[in-house]
C-alpha cells in the first residue's frame, strides 16, 4: 500500500485555504494549523470598525470550509516553534506535528516602522479583534461626549496611511458619524468632527495610477476629510499624532494603517529574513536549501519586484505551491511562480470608488462603487456571510443606517492594547 505523505499548512488565511483546497489528493493528508477557528475576510474589516457589518459576516469557520475535505484536517493552535532539519512544527508550546511538506501561510502582522507611542496609543486594523475594538473604543467615545458636561471628550480623528485601508476607513468614518451618530446623538452637535488624514507620501493611494489618486483625495475632501500629504509621523502621543514638521494634530481616536510586516513566524524557520520581515524565497516559492517547505502570501518575497501584500499573490501563491508539491510527489520539476494581476480597487464610501484593471482600464464613482462591491461580496467565502453581507449593505444603503453598533462594555478600555 502506498504510504501517505502528510503536508502542514500553516495559517487559514487566503493563502493557506488556497493550497490546501488544491493540495488534497489521494495519498496526501493536508493538516491546516491556524491560531484562530475561523478565517478573516481582511478587506472588510473597516465595514466592522465603522458598524457596517458583523464581525461574523465577514469571519468565516474554519472547519465548515474544510468539512468536506476527508484528506484534510484542522488543528487550533498557535505555532510556536518549526524545526527543518526534524520536519516538526510545535503548536501551542507543546503539541508537534511532523509534515513532509510544509507551506508557511501565516501573513503579516501590523507595523509601526518604530515610531514612538504607536503601541500605546494608536488603533491597528489587522484582525477581527482589532476591528471591534476599535468600534467599542469609537462608540464609546460618543457616548462619553454625550454623558460629560463639561464636553471635554475629543471626538477628531487621525487616520495614519493612505494606502486603500486608510482611505476606506477616513470614507466609513466621516459616513458612520454624519449618517448614523448625527441622529444617534442629538444633543451633540457632531457637524465639525474633524477626521484627518496623514500620509507620507506626495498622494494617497501609492499603487493606483495619479489620476485615481487625486479622484480619491478629491472624494475625501468633499467628504470634509483634511487630507495630509507629504508628511510622516514623528510620534504619537495619547491625544494626538505628532507630524514630522513639528505639527500636532489633536484626536481622540489614532487609527494605524500604515502597512504590515510579515508575521513573527517567519522568524521561526532561522532563515535571514529581508526587509519587512518577510522570507525571501526560491523563484517556485520554495525556501532555499529546503525543496520541501513553501512560503507564500504577504510572508513571502520571491525574487524580482516585490509583490504587493494584498489577497490575489496570497491566493495564487496557494494553488502554485500544491501543483509544485504534487510536481515533486510525481517525480516531476517544480516551476517559477508568475503572478497574475487583477487589478485593484479602494472605495471612498456610498457611491464613490476607484479601481484599476490590469489592462490599464480605470473607473472610479459610481461604477467603480458598483465593481467593488460585487467583487467584495465574490470573494467573501461562505453563502451564509455573502448573503448576509449583501443584506446588510442594502439595509445601510436604503436607510442610512448601521446595525452593529453594540457596546459590549462600558466604559470601554482606555488605552488601546489594554
Ligand atoms: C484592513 C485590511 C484591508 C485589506 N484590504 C485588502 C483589499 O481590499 N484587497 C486585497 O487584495 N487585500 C487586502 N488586504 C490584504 C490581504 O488581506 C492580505 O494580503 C492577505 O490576507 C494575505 O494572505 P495570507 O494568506 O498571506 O495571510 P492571511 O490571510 O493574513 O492569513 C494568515 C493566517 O495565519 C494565521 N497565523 C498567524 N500566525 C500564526 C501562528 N503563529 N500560528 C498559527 N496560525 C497563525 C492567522 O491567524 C491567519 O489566519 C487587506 C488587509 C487588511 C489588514
Amino acid at each position: 500500500m502506498a504510504s501517505t505523505v502528510r503536508v502542514i499548512v500553516i495559517g487559514a488565511g487566503f493563502g493557506g485555504l488556497s493550497a490546501a483546497r488544491a493540495l488534497e489528493r489521494p495519498g496526501v493528508q493536508v493538516v491546516v494549523i491556524d491560531a484562530n477557528n475561523f478565517h478573516t475576510f481582511q478587506p472588510l474589516l473597516y465595514q466592522v470598525a465603522t458598524a457596517g457589518l458583523d464581525a461574523d459576516d465577514i469571519c468565516f469557520p474554519v472547519r465548515a470550509h474544510l468539512r468536506k475535505r476527508r484528506g484534510t484536517r484542522f488543528v487550533l493552535g498557535a505555532v510556536t516553534a518549526i524545526d527543518l532539519v526534524d520536519h516538526t512544527v510545535t503548536v501551542d508550546g507543546d503539541r508537534v506535528e511532523h509534515f513532509d511538506h510544509l507551506v508557511v501561510a501565516a501573513g503579516s502582522v501590523s507595523a509601526t516602522f518604530g515610531v514612538e507611542g504607536v503601541d500605546e496609543h494608536t488603533f491597528p486594523l489587522k484582525t477581527a479583534v482589532d476591528a471591534l475594538a476599535l468600534r467599542a473604543h469609537l462608540l464609546g467615545r460618543f457616548e462619553a461626549a454625550a454623558a460629560s458636561v463639561d464636553g471635554d471628550i475629543d471626538l477628531g480623528i487621525a487616520v495614519v496611511g493612505g494606502g486603500p485601508t486608510g482611505v476606506e476607513m477616513a470614507g466609513g468614518l466621516r459616513e458612520l458619524i454624519d449618517k448614523v451618530l448625527r441622529k444617534d446623538y442629538p444633543e451633540l452637535d457632531l457637524r465639525h468632527v474633524p477626521i484627518t488624514l496623514v500620509e507620507a507620501a506626495d498622494r494617497v493611494l501609492g499603487p493606483f495610477h495619479p489620476s485615481l489618486s487625486e479622484q480619491a483625495r478629491s472624494a475625501l475632501e468633499k467628504r470634509r476629510i483634511t487630507v495630509q500629504l507629504g508628511v510622516g509621523v514623528a510620534r504619537v502621543e495619547p491625544d494626538a499624532v505628532v507630524l514630522a514638521d513639528g505639527r500636532r494634530v489633536p484626536a481622540g481616536t489614532i487609527v494605524w494603517a500604515t502597512g504590515v510586516s510579515g508575521s513573527p513566524v517567519g522568524a521561526l524557520l532561522g532563515v535571514p529574513l529581508a526587509r519587512g520581515n518577510r522570507v525571501p524565497v526560491a523563484v517556485d516559492l520554495s525556501l532555499p536549501g529546503h525543496p520541501n517547505v513553501f512560503v507564500i502570501g504577504d510572508l513571502a518575497l520571491p525574487p524580482g519586484t516585490p509583490l504587493p501584500q494584498v489577497a490575489q499573490p496570497a491566493i495564487q501563491g496557494g494553488a502554485h505551491v500544491a501543483r509544485q508539491i504534487h510536481a515533486q510527489l510525481d517525480g516531476r520539476p517544480t516551476e517559477p511562480f508568475v503572478y497574475r494581476d487583477k487589478g485593484s480597487m479602494a472605495t471612498i464610501g456610498r457611491n464613490q470608488a476607484v479601481a484599476e484593471l490590469p489592462n490599464g482600464w480605470k473607473f472610479h464613482g459610481f461604477i467603480g462603487w458598483l465593481m467593488w462591491l460585487g467583487l467584495h461580496l465574490v470573494e467573501l467565502m461562505g453563502f451564509r456571510n455573502r448573503a448576509n453581507v449583501l443584506v446588510n449593505w442594502a439595509w445601510n444603503y436604503v436607510t442610512y443606517d448601521r446595525g452593529s453598533r453594540m457596546l459590549l462594555s462600558h466604559p470601554p478600555e482606555a488605552s488601546p492594547h489594554d
